[in-house]
């Protein structure tokens, strides 16, 4: 039988309720499709201040490179929020993404058509949208050197070299490949020298991808085009400053950060977290979405175990749920036949996922 190990960072606030439910809906879908998964508890962030003194402790770090994938739900909280930077839950989990060298960021964005209202875009501009957004993780002007602030001058260094470009635009590329095959790289390559080199690179690696079609769009209109109509793009890649603001721009698109799965990918690691917060201020209520953390699942069970049949079932059923009226309290408003607790949407979904 096919067997995977499985770290599990629940994290803080809603973090172990929201993992709890996709463990439940993984469980179903494992056993329907024959595979096991064998899971590991990791502690990160304040749940590990709290226990070791350390958000990122070393039993982490070893932790994760033992397992096939990790799924992750949320750290952070007031809580912790006093304490010197570096220890900090935040801080623990930049510490395991450069430890885990996860230098690309998936994420994918969905519009459910059950869920069109729910934007602050008009239905006709979203409905039917289904993009990913490619960001480079671990380069760019967030890292570069030199950088300084003198209190009269300062400056960031905005700096890729071209295996870096290369190694994400592959990630874009083989991604395009499972979709419609559309790869729309984004950059400022008519002002800036290091987009020249990005758009220049991407063409080369665009050469041992001749079904999938490449466009250049500059970052300034990209943002203006996703919110006049999403629906032209299929996978968006792009440079790490222009991933950050595009990928939440983006995301809005679907009206609800409960929904929006994502990941984080390396060579050698990936690590499967919805991209919200651990949402202290409803933490412990039982209602907390738990959808954002079942998709990050399916996503997992696709890019890091290539178990695409049971990643299909999970997407499925969340589709099935939402479309039968079932709903968490923040999507209530929104065509609710049913009002569920995150445990009763979790065990509805993966009902749904097992059949
Ligand atoms: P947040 O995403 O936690 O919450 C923003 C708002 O969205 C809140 O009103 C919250 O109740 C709601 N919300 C978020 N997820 C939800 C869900 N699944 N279902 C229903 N409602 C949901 O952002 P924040 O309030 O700015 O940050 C809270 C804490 O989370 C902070 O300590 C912050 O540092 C941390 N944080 C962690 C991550 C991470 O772990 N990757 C990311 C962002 C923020």
């Amino acid at each position: 039988m096919r067997s995977y190990k499985i770290a599990l960072i629940k994290g803080d606030g809603i973090g172990p309720e929201i993992v709890e439910e996709a463990v439940k809906v993984l469980d179903a879908v494992s056993f329907a499709e024959g595979f096991e998964l064998k899971y590991e508890e990791l502690l990160l962030g304040g749940a590990a201040v709290d226990a070791t003194g350390d958000p990122a402790p070393k039993e982490t770090l070893e932790g994760v490179k033992q397992a096939d994938a990790v799924l992750f739900g949320a750290i952070g909280g007031q809580k912790w929020d006093n304490l010197p930077r570096e220890k900090r839950p935040e801080s623990g989990l930049l510490k395991l993404r450069k430890e885990m060298e996860v230098f690309a960021n998936l994420r994918p964005v969905t519009v459910y058509d059950e869920l069109v209202n729910a934007s602050t875009l008009k239905p006709e501009v979203i409905r039917g949208v289904d993009l990913m957004v490619v960001r480079e993780l671990i380069g760019g002007i967030y890292f570069g050197e030199p950088k300084g602030n003198d209190g009269q001058k300062a400056f960031n260094t905005m700096v890729y070299t071209k295996p870096e470009i290369e190694r994400i635009a592959k990630v874009a590329f083989e991604i395009a490949m499972k979709r419609s095959k559309r790869v729309c790289s984004v950059d400022k390559a008519n002002v800036l020298d290091v987009s020249q080199l990005w758009r220049d690179t991407v063409e080369e690696v665009a050469k041992a991808y001749p079904e999938v079609t490449l466009t250049h769009m500059y970052v300034d209109n990209a943002a203006m085009q996703l919110v006049r109509d999403p629906k032209q793009f299929d996978v968006i890649l792009t440079g790490n400053i222009f991933g950050d603001i595009l990928s939440d721009e983006a995301s809005m698109l679907s009206g609800s950060i409960g929904l929006l799965p994502s990941a984080s990918v390396g060579e050698k690691y990936g690590l499967y977290e919805p991209i919200h917060g651990s949402a202290p201020d409803i933490a412990g209520q039982g209602i907390a979405n738990p959808i954002a953390t079942i998709a990050s699942a399916a996503m997992m069970l696709r890019f890091a175990l290539k178990e695409d049949a049971a990643a299909e079932r999970i997407e499925r059923a969340i589709k099935q749920a939402l479309s039968e009226g079932y709903r968490t309290q923040d999507l209530s408003a929104f065509d609710a036949k049913e009002v569920c607790s995150t445990s009763e949407i979790g065990s509805i979904i993966a009902n749904y996922a097992s059949k």
